[in-house]
């Protein structure tokens, strides 16, 4: 044994596969579709920010937009292209985060044959890239996938509560969808997924005007309007900081298990309390009504994250009071109002 260890020749560690890429010699490619976006485009800044990958965005920016990237346009290892995921794409990529799908009710209702054609025909597009690549890919499903929900809180088990005809479905049904595509690929390709159940997130960079309840209450309160609470109030949803959201995908990327998990922030409540909070950390005149609501408004949501908390080693860091003020600054900005 001695003989053949002496006439070996010392070959140097190989990588791990999914540390170097595929493509080029050290830096892994990452493909980030919806990159434009609120949390696609936190996401480019800490993939950036490492220095050990390139980036690639592809948006169609409908409800993106170019200034949430423009500190990385023009770096070396950053590039922006146009694309819509409905038509095929062509790139040669390590990894895919597929983010790309209008997620505001506004959005997503606006055009809802668009929004579901995004949802599958997408998911598909970037299944057959990551095929022909042997990328892993990550999709960002949602909350919605258990509809309004008979079990609370919900865990990855529960299989939800959902109106497949409803207005909503060309988001929640198309995720069902993209969910269903991802597990296919995997079992009859041998494809590498990652499925991140994605509940309410906000934080800076969020549309103005998109119409969710964290941008609208504090928008509103910055410009001097009435909150819109809509009825009955008591709904209950569960807020997370956008930058515990973006450490949870990453996380779960690197990670060897394909989810679905649930990654969202456990604390909840109600549209009144969160209006309360506005009120109290951001504007204290601010005032708030009762407005109608939309149809099949889920009535209450939180995650159950024992899976995350278990297998991902994450948790959520920034409380609701701690994240409203953070995005708060960022709105004086953008809105010019004089901060008090
Ligand atoms: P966002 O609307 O800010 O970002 C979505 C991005 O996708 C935008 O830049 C948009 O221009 C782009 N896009 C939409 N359709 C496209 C298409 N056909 N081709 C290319 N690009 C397209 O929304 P977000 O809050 O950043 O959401 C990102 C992802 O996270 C979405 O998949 C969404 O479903 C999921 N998600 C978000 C939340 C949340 O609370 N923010 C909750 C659950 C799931
Ligand atoms: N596709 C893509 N980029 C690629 C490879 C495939 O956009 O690099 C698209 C392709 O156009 C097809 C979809 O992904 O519509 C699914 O591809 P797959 O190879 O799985 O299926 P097929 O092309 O055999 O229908
Ligand atoms: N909501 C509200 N006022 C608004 C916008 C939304 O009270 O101006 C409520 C809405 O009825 C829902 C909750 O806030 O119960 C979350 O709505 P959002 O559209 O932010 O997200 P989603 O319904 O997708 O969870």
């Amino acid at each position: 044994a001695n003989e053949d260890d002496s006439l070996a020749v010392k070959a140097p560690p190989l990588p791990s596969p999914l540390r170097h890429s595929k493509f080029t010699t050290q830096k892994m490619r990452i493909l980030v579709t919806g990159g434009a976006g609120f949390i696609g485009s936190h996401l480019v800044d800490r993939l950036m920010e490492t220095g050990a990958n390139e980036v690639i965005v592809a948006d169609n920016f409908f409800s993106g937009t170019k200034d949430n990237l423009r500190r990385w346009i023009g770096h070396p290892n950053f590039e922006l292209i146009r694309h819509d995921v409905t038509e095929p794409l062509l790139v040669e990529v390590d990894q895919i985060y597929h983010l790309a799908c209008p997620a505001s009710p506004i959005f997503y209702k606006y055009n809802p044959v668009k929004t579901i054609k995004t949802n599958v025909m997408g998911t598909l597009n970037m299944l057959g890239l990551a095929k022909r690549v042997g990328a892993r890919i990550l999709l960002t499903s949602t909350s919605e996938v258990y509809g309004d929900p008979l079990e609370h809180p919900q865990k990855e088990e529960y299989w939800g509560n959902v109106n497949p005809i409803g207005v909503r479905s060309c988001y929640d049904e198309g995720k069902r969808v993209a969910e269903t595509l991802m597990f296919d690929y995997h079992r009859q390709h041998g494809i590498e997924i990652r499925i991140a159940r994605i509940f309410n997130t906000y934080g800076p960079r969020m549309n103005i005007d998109d119409g969710r309840v964290v941008s609208n209450f504090i928008a509103q309160a910055l410009r001097g309007e009435q909150m819109t609470v809509q009825a009955p109030g008591t709904q209950t949803r569960s807020f997370c900081y956008v930058s515990d959201m973006v450490e949870g995908l990453i996380r779960l990327m690197g990670s060897d298990v394909t989810g679905p998990i649930n990654l969202g922030n456990p604390g909840e409540f109600t549209m009144l309390e969160l209006a309360e909070a506005v009120k109290e950390l951001i504007e204290p005149s601010a005032s708030w009504k009762l407005v109608e609501n939309t149809p099949d408004d889920p009535r209450k949501r939180k995650p159950d994250i024992t899976k995350a908390e278990s297998i991902l080693k994450w948790e959520p860091k920034v409380s609701l009071r701690d994240g409203l003020p953070l995005m708060a600054a960022d709105f004086f900005e953008r809105l010019g109002v004089s901060k008090k």
